[in-house]
């Protein structure tokens, strides 16, 4: 249960009847909430003079759900917004790894072109084998943090481990929390404690259900910019790296308050089949797309059989902006 409290309950009343009621206690900055187990369908009577407003849930996913808001939470990136009145969708494009400062510019210039305001790549990488290039870390983010100086774009990149997710803090403008991650409560604990942008992406061996109240560890935690990302499952299926599950965007959409992203370059795994998959992304009417594009994709140190040449993005880029009338959104 989702428990508003009254204005004139202070701070130390709110944490004396969280212990009570085995509740959170979130401060959101417009007056605080406490979140008890689902289980919890009524506020006990001795309590109901420091209640304004509760909301009984039949689970676990709470704060995410649309019985709580009724609408999409509006994240903002800077001056770049999605969710809440708006209809933006949202291109975040960039390689898959930041490798070299001459790469990354190369990235960050092709969004430049294209009026694309946030810049993917990561910096600590949760690769398969421990034999194959791993990030280049801070450098990397270093870099990073240099192309939003000079070029004015937004930077998103991920935590592998919550060793560094200070790190991720102090240099990204979103910090992405990825598939192999999802469960890490440290990282998302940590997440929760801070007030930056977060995209959440879906473990490949996770239900909705679970993908969601990962994403309540965050927002029970304070912070409210919490972003799903679904990049694809893992089902008997083997031509393709992962499942792209669509139908799992539009649950989100239907009973989630959050901004949801689709992720077609790790689903797919090959570049023949993004730009298609892509455009069938952009038709469900989500609040973002993460693409994945290298300057020479041949020899890209991490995935490299699925980033996009610049002159396909480019392509698929344009094809995307002539849609998103046809389904009365705006890409930015
Ligand atoms: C990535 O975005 O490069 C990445 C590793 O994604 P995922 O966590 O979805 O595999
Ligand atoms: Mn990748």
């Amino acid at each position: 249960m989702i428990i508003h409290l009254s204005r004139h309950v202070d701070r130390a009343q709110a944490e004396a009847l969280g212990v009570k009621l085995s509740a959170i206690v979130a401060d959101y900055g417009n007056g605080i909430v406490l979140i008890t187990p689902s289980a919890m369908k009524e506020v006990p009577a001795e309590f109901s003079s420091l209640v304004e407003k509760s909301f009984p849930f039949s689970d676990d996913i709470q704060l995410a759900s649309r019985k709580y808001i009724d609408g999409t939470r509006e994240v903002r990136i800077g001056d770049l917004v999605i969710g809440g009145n708006s209809k933006n969708t949202m291109m975040i494009a960039g390689p898959c790894s930041v490798e070299s400062e001459e790469q990354i510019e190369s990235a960050a210039q092709l969004c430049v072109k294209l009026g694309i305001g946030v810049l993917r790549a990561g910096a600590f990488k949760p690769r398969t084998s421990p034999y194959t290039f791993q990030g280049m870390g801070v450098e990397g983010l270093k870099l990073l943090a240099k192309m939003r100086d000079k070029y004015g774009l937004k930077i998103i990149s991920e935590v592998r481990d919550s060793t560094h997710l200070n790190y991720v803090i102090e240099y990204a403008d979103i910090i992405q929390i990825g598939a192999k991650s999802m469960y890490d409560h440290g990282i998302l604990r940590g997440c929760g404690a801070v007030r930056k942008p977060v995209l959440l992406k879906r473990g490949f061996g996770t239900t909705l259900q679970e993908f969601v109240q990962s994403a309540e560890f965050i927002l029970s935690g304070g912070n409210d910019q919490v972003m799903l990302c679904e990049r694809g499952i893992r089902t008997f299926e083997t031509k393709t790296r992962f499942t792209l599950d669509l139908c799992g965007a539009a649950w989100l959409k239907q009973y989630t308050n959050l901004p949801v992203f689709l992720d077609p370059s790790h689903a797919m795994g090959y570049a023949y089949g993004v730009p298609d998959l892509t455009r069938a992304c952009m038709a469900m009417g989500v609040e973002g797309l993460i693409i994945e594009t290298h300057p020479n994709p041949a020899v890209a140190k991490s995935d490299a059989s699925q980033q996009l040449d610049y002159p396909t993005f480019e392509k698929l880029y344009a094809s995307l902006k002539a849609m998103a009338p046809a389904i009365d959104r705006q890409l930015i």
